[in-house]
This record gives C-alpha cells, sequence and structure tokens, in this order.
C-alpha cells in the first residue's frame, strides 16, 4: 500500500526518552519516572482527580469493572456497536452484556433508549466515546444517578477530547483510556483508568499491584507491604511510558496534525455528501473531538465493499470498523440486545474508516479524497 491506514505515532524523542529509562534511570519496572511523568501530566491536563496508567485500556476496563463491584448475574448496559473488550472486562466479573441501540448521527449509544434496559439486575452504563466524538453525558449521568448505576466511559479513542468543556473519561464514576499503537497518543500498548472519587484510590493500587499494598509502602506510609485482597498485575513498563512521554509533551502538535487532516476531509467531501453519495461524520455542538478517525458512510454493505476494493486498486488502504457484539459468537453466549436494532448492523456495514494518523501527509489525503471522487458507482 502507498498510503496506509494507520501508522504509530512518532514524533521524534521517543528513543532517547525510553534511553534515558534504560541507562540512566535504570528503572524499567512499573512507576517508574516516566510513569509518573505522564500521571502528573494527564491528571493536570484533563483535570482528573486520580490517573493511575495501566498495560492497556482492556486492563482499565477490568480495574473499573472490579472496583465497580461487578458481580455474577448483574446486567451492564453497553452498545453493541464497539471493540470486544468493551464486553470483556464485564463478562470476566460474571455479567451480561445487554447492548443498546445506537444513534445514527455518532454511532454512539443512543441515550433515549437506555432506560428501558434497564432491570433489577442493571448495575453500570458502558458509554462508548466513538472516534473520540462525546457520548450525550448529562443525559447518560441523570439515568445513572437517578437508577443508582455507575457509569464506566469506555474513553479509548476519546483521550483529549472533551464533553461541554470537561475532558472525556472524567465524567463517570471511571474513564478508560487507550495509549495502543492505533490511537491518537501511544505507547505502543497501554491505558490509564481516571476516577474523581479517591476513595477508590487505595483499592485501585491494590489491584493494580497485585493485591498487595505496595504503592503505600513506596510513598513510605507503612514499613512493609503485603498481601491484603486479590490483585492483578496492571502496571506498564517505564520504557513503554518513556514511550508515551514523547507523545504526550507534544500532544497538542498531534492534535493540530489530526485535526488539520479530519478538516481537510470533512470539507472536501462535503459536495459527495450533498449529492447523496456519502454521509460524513456529525459532531454534535456538546463534544469538542480529537480527530481520533475519518470515516464515512455508503449506501450499502456493497457499495462499500466496492469502494475499499476500489481504493486499495490505488494503493489506499480503507477499512471498515466493528461487526457488532450481539451478533458475534461469544455476544450471543454472553449478552443480548434489548430493544430493536434499528441502526447498530444497518450503520456498521455502511461505515468505513479512511488514512488517519499523526505522519500522513497533505499530499496523501488530497489523494485519498481525489479516489474517493473518482468512484462512480455510489
Ligand atoms: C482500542 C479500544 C479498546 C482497547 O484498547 P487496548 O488499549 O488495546 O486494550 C477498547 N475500547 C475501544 C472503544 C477501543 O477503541
Amino acid at each position: 500500500m502507498r498510503i496506509d491506514f494507520n501508522r504509530p505515532p512518532f514524533v521524534g524523542k521517543e528513543t532517547e526518552y525510553i534511553k534515558e529509562a534504560v541507562e540512566q534511570n535504570r528503572m524499567i519496572c512499573g512507576d517508574g519516572p516516566f510513569t509518573k511523568k505522564c500521571s502528573a501530566w494527564m491528571k493536570e491536563h484533563f483535570h482528573s482527580k486520580e490517573l493511575l496508567l495501566t498495560t492497556s485500556c482492556t486492563h482499565a476496563l477490568e480495574m473499573a469493572s472490579y472496583l465497580s463491584d461487578i458481580q455474577p448475574g448483574d446486567e451492564v448496559i453497553m452498545p453493541s456497536y464497539t471493540f470486544v473488550s468493551t464486553a470483556d472486562a464485564f463478562v470476566l466479573r460474571g455479567a451480561t452484556c445487554v447492548f443498546v441501540d445506537i444513534r445514527p448521527d455518532t454511532m454512539n449509544i443512543d441515550e433515549t433508549q437506555i432506560e428501558a434496559a434497564i432491570t433489577e439486575k442493571t448495575k453500570a452504563i458502558v458509554p462508548v466515546h466513538y472516534a473520540g466524538v462525546s457520548c450525550a453525558m448529562d443525559e447518560i449521568m441523570a439515568i445513572a444517578r437517578k437508577h443508582g448505576l455507575k457509569v464506566i466511559e469506555d474513553a479509548a479513542q476519546g483521550v483529549n477530547a472533551y464533553y461541554k468543556g470537561r475532558a472525556l473519561g472524567t465524567i463517570g464514576d471511571f474513564g478508560c483510556y487507550s495509549f495502543h499503537e492505533t490511537k491518537n497518543y501511544s505507547m505502543g500498548e497501554g491505558g490509564a483508568i481516571l476516577f474523581q472519587d479517591d476513595s477508590y484510590l487505595e483499592p485501585a493500587e491494590i489491584l493494580r499491584e497485585k493485591g498487595t499494598n505496595r504503592s503505600k509502602f513506596f510513598r513510605g506510609q507503612i514499613d512493609k507491604y503485603s498481601w491484603v485482597n486479590y490483585g492483578s498485575s496492571y502496571l506498564p513498563s517505564d520504557i513503554n511510558a518513556a514511550y508515551l512521554w514523547a507523545q504526550l509533551e507534544e500532544a497538542e502538535r498531534i492534535n493540530e496534525k489530526r485535526l488539520a487532516v479530519w478538516n481537510y476531509y470533512h470539507e472536501e467531501l462535503a459536495e459527495l455528501e450533498e449529492k447523496g453519495a456519502i454521509r460524513r461524520p456529525f459532531v454534535p455542538e456538546y463534544a469538542t473531538h480529537n480527530a481520533h478517525m475519518y470515516y464515512i458512510k455508503v449506501r450499502d454493505l456493497e457499495t462499500r465493499t466496492k469502494l475499499i476494493d476500489y481504493l486499495k486498486e490505488r494503493g489506499i488502504l480503507s477499512v471498515f470498523h466493528y461487526i457488532p457484539l450481539h451478533s458475534a459468537k461469544a455476544g450471543l453466549k454472553f449478552g443480548r440486545f434489548h430493544g430493536e436494532d434499528i441502526y447498530t448492523t444497518k450503520e456498521s456495514e455502511r461505515l468505513m474508516r479512511l488514512p488517519m494518523y499523526y505522519s500522513l501527509k497533505m499530499e496523501e489525503a488530497q489523494e485519498v479524497v481525489q479516489a474517493l471522487k473518482s468512484f462512480t458507482e455510489y
């Protein structure tokens, strides 16, 4: 392919910082100097009371699921149009996933369908901020508070994106970020869990540190550490954090670059939308997105297959996205769809994502646009 769909972000200083972690700090396990820098930066920048780096967003979701005390038989409401990790974290605790339809404009969970899906077993709602465009958080939080439910934001794609000025991931009880190489800011594999209620800090640290109170020990609050509860190992290596630190230092540059490509696609493709050939993404007024993704929607699955092939022949890689979870083998086993699937399947079959990454050149974005304009079978 001449134009890839994704390339991991690299701004230049990553290797220098990794060298520093290895040769100067001589600390490559978790919670080293780079991990501390990254979490302090994000706490300040995103106004989050607490934030812990994790080995992935999947693991941050697992932590949130555990800290929300999800038990076997509980129900958790989420969209079906999402990545498997959103569901896996709750399945691990024995919960049933209750899938609710999405809104066709943002591809996010339809907040007006949530309340009808609540039963006595419901414990949590998991909004997924698709493409870094916020869900309708005021409505979702109001429903959750009314019914005493936890809200766990899957903000894997929503780092440095906002809802009415508040950073995604800081609005619900828990927020989960991803720093996978396909995300806006990366550390190869990695993530973070955010929460605003600091009474979660101690149990979160224990869970993240194999069930020990080792974090307290390192802060000098106790003179030896021991096994105090169930736990796992969710600390990323400081080598990974060193890579992320280089990215965070350049967060604004990365964001501006992505937004420039996003805005270019959006302006250039307006004419195809006016002709009725495609639909472009919609960003509600309450959302400040981070250009995580640029997608278009064509008429149907057949058109999409043809268009993806057409672009491929021209050396451009575009890809479709999620197969709805409720129709997958594990989805049938671990979940059920509540209400009618009006948009989830239909809209997911129409959607395709265009090349979008930090090092994508404007000329390449131009080529993508030209190819889309020259396709005649919409
Ligand atoms: C990428 C992604 C995840 C998983 O992130 P990892 O860091 O790879 O575990 C979860 N949810 C959504 C919506 C994602 O896009």
